[in-house]
């Protein structure tokens, strides 16, 4: 062996949804918005200049930042922004879980959250949700070195209310607690309001849902500005300048763009629902989505075969072969044209299998 290979870090990374190259794929595999972003998002990008190109961006991302920070009742120092949610939860990750305690999360959630920790070194336990794929607040009572939490949580679609979140938080003062609200919009709860009460409180969203912006690579975690410095000082010891001209335009544009936003967002919600009969009177079963995906199980179709078919037929969800959610499709909301497509295969397939 070479002498070098010893010394190679040795990770199991993460396994993102397929980007599939040909046309005509109707792609409900990676819970991205089926709508483009606002115009103003493509008129702010559009003012990059090639001056601006030679100069680094503004390591700060003040604009950015206090955009957010004025649409949600913040200040900058209250906002941290980097590319995507995902570069967000790494860095609070790293930031916030140094303990040898145990961090917890739930056994079924976002599969990066173990790929970070053991990455980091993080030691974790994952507290089973039960049959119904529902968290126990009661599990979060336990010592541990922090507390990651999707709400609604992911991939099983499911939210909990405030007082939910405000009890987590009651029990666990000497601890961070990361809500992760990649799906927040979609569900009309969200942590923000509690942020000002508990200084151990870091809420995380994301602009690649909600803002149709998965291509731009945009997150940010609200929290209180003593949590928002030490994360800011972990950034600024990887890497100062994560945000470049484009996102911070694009960004910037598109949380001002309030109004394209809410109707946007209605407009899915209002599909999920009409999908959501649809699909249940085809033979699926699924907890109530309250975000922009389902997750899904046929009463007799096993989720593998339906999986490999649906892709044969062009038709892109998402399955993940792992024990307790290895019989679910996890298929995204697209627009009321890409859900006709989908039950319409779905119809004709379900009448000969
Ligand atoms: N959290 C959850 C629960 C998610 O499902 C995702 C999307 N894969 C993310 C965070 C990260 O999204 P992004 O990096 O695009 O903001």
């Amino acid at each position: 062996m070479c002498s070098w290979k010893k010394n190679v870090r040795e990770v199991v990374p993460y396994v993102p949804g397929e980007q599939p190259k040909q046309a005509n794929v109707l792609k409900l595999n990676t819970n991205e918005n089926p709508y483009p972003p606002a115009p103003e998002v493509m008129d702010a990008i559009t003012l990059v200049s090639r001056e601006d190109l030679s100069r680094y961006p503004d390591p700060d991302c003040t604009a950015l930042r206090e955009a957010i920070g004025k649409q949600y009742g913040f200040t900058k120092n209250e906002v941290f922004v980097g590319v995507g949610s995902d570069e967000v939860l790494s860095t609070a990750f790293l930031t916030f879980f140094a303990s040898d305690t145990p961090i917890l999360y739930p056994d079924i959630t976002y599969e990066f959250y173990p790929v970070w920790a053991n990455l980091y070194g993080i030691p974790f336990r994952c507290p089973k949700v039960d049959e119904n794929f529902r968290i126990h607040k009661e599990d979060y009572y336990q010592k541990n070195g922090g507390i990651v939490i999707p709400n609604p949580n992911a991939p099983t679609s499911i939210g909990e209310p405030l007082d939910f979140v405000e009890d987590i938080l009651q029990h666990n003062p000497d601890s961070v607690v990361i809500i992760d609200e990649a799906y927040a919009d979609f569900s009309g709860v969200s942590a923000l309001p509690l942020v000002k009460k508990y200084d151990n409180l870091l809420v995380t969203q994301t602009f690649s849902k909600s803002r149709s912006l998965a291509g731009m690579r945009i997150g940010y975690a609200i929290g209180q500005p003593e949590l928002i410095a030490a994360m800011s000082a972990v950034r600024n010891s990887i890497n100062s300048y994560t945000m470049n001209h484009y996102a911070l335009a694009a960004g910037k544009a598109a949380v001002e763009a309030d109004d394209y936003f809410r109707e946007n967002v209605r407009k899915i919600c209002s599909t999920r629902e009409q999908t959501a009969e649809r699909l249940r009177s085809l033979g699926f079963r699924f907890p109530d989505s309250r975000t922009n995906f389902f997750f899904a199980e046929h009463e007799r179709v096993p989720a593998r075969q339906l999986f490999e078919d649906l892709r044969k037929a062009g038709i892109l969800v998402r399955y993940f072969d792992r024990p307790r959610v290895n019989n679910r499709l996890r298929i995204t909301v697209g627009t009321p044209e890409q859900m006709d497509r989908l039950c319409q295969f779905l119809e004709e397939y379900l009448k000969k299998n």
